[in-house]
């Protein structure tokens, strides 16, 4: 790309992207492991065929039918006007940055976390700030509000579960960071299905905050990965707002009946939450007997410490078939929690070692 006339931001850069190796198990993109089911992917096969001959025309450019349903599944007296979507949660955040951020503003996270944020800040224009969490991983309001203060910046991202920690934030920091903030502040909550029971949704701040964003995504809990689904809610006022920035037409008409029909068999899909915490729980039971440093998780994955370098353990599981995910901690790795015989592979890997 040396000849080309390409951003000075850009130059030397890779794109970004967990290693796709066909492997047994694959246990590092935080994918549910589940395939959809059948009588799930018959009825999404029948509503995609019922649009293929209006392929000639342009989607619902405002997807109000699959908005409508991402609300009444949200619950918590939303409505359509308060709900986004675009092709995974992905596209919303750039979305939200394009309209909120961009060249001369700035966005801010606190690491370790989803390392997608900074990306698209990156790719938007965006500067990034790069704020800490608490060495044991944690986030407490008043660190969070000092970064704030300091910074000041037009967009905030929390991550609760937490990517790749695992751990849900405590609602006060939300609150605090609200409080401290003129920017908008974006809760992604991709994982927000697998978290334990008592874990609160930022979405009952909702009402209270116009400049509240809350982020899902049906890539986890749904199984839906490969259908690219995300969404958001919000003020109305901040749905306007990034209808500025979204391209015409962005959900094909094949998306948006395909999510439409996995909703429709949500409890038919959602069964699989349950299985999957308990192997979560498992892998976190495990481990700890083990005598490895393992964080609380509420979402579908489990970081743990590996006491040692982490490149030669990651490499060590992938020859015994495992792929895990090397995020970049040293010492840590991050394991997906899949089926029983995948936890009973990625245990006896790590045994192994
Ligand atoms: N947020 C977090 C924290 C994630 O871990 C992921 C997926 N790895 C996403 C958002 C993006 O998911 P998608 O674009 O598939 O909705």
């Amino acid at each position: 790309m040396t000849d080309l006339p390409l951003r000075d931001d850009l130059r030397g850069k890779s794109p970004y992207g967990a290693p796709q190796l066909d492997v047994p198990v694959r246990l590092n993109t935080n994918e549910n492991s589940y395939s959809v089911p059948e009588p799930v992917a018959d009825a999404i096969g029948k509503a995609v065929q019922a649009e293929l001959r209006d392929l000639n025309r342009y989607p619902d450019r405002d997807a109000v039918a699959l908005r409508a349903d991402l609300a009444a599944y949200l619950g918590h007296g939303l409505g359509t006007a308060q709900v986004w979507a675009a092709n995974g949660s992905n596209e919303v955040q750039q979305q939200l940055l394009q309209a909120f951020a961009g060249p001369g503003r700035t966005a801010m996270g606190f690491g370790p976390s989803y390392s997608m944020h900074p990306l698209l800040a990156a790719g938007t224009g965006t500067a990034w700030i790069g704020a800490l969490r608490d060495p044991d991983f944690g986030l407490t309001p008043g660190a969070a509000v000092a970064y704030v203060e300091q910074h000041q910046p037009d967009v905030v991202f929390l991550c609760s579960p937490n990517n790749p920690t695992g751990t849900a934030l405590d609602p006060s920091v939300i609150d605090a960071v609200l409080s401290a903030s003129r920017g908008m502040v974006v809760v992604d909550e991709a994982y927000a299905e697998f978290a334990r029971p008592g874990t609160p949704t930022a979405l009952a701040l909702l009402p209270a905050h116009k400049r509240l964003v809350v982020t899902r995504t049906m890539s986890k809990a749904f199984g839906f990965a490969g259908g690219r689904l995300g969404y958001l809610a919000a003020h109305p006022e901040v749905v306007d707002a990034v209808q500025l920035v979204r391209l015409p037409y962005h959900l094909s008409s094949l998306t948006q009946a395909a999510a439409r029909a996995a909703l429709a068999h949500r409890d038919a899909l959602l069964v699989t939450v349950d299985a999957i915490k308990e192997q979560r729980d498992r892998i976190v039971a495990t481990l700890r007997e083990r005598g490895l440093r393992v964080a609380d998780s509420d979402a579908n994955f489990v970081l743990f410490e590996v006491g040692g370098d982490q490149r030669i353990a990651w490499q060590h599981m992938l020859d015994n078939g495992v792929l895990v995910r090397d995020v970049g901690l040293p010492a840590w790795l991050r394991v997906t929690a899949g089926t029983p015989s995948e936890t009973d592979a990625f245990l006896a890997a790590l045994e192994d070692k």
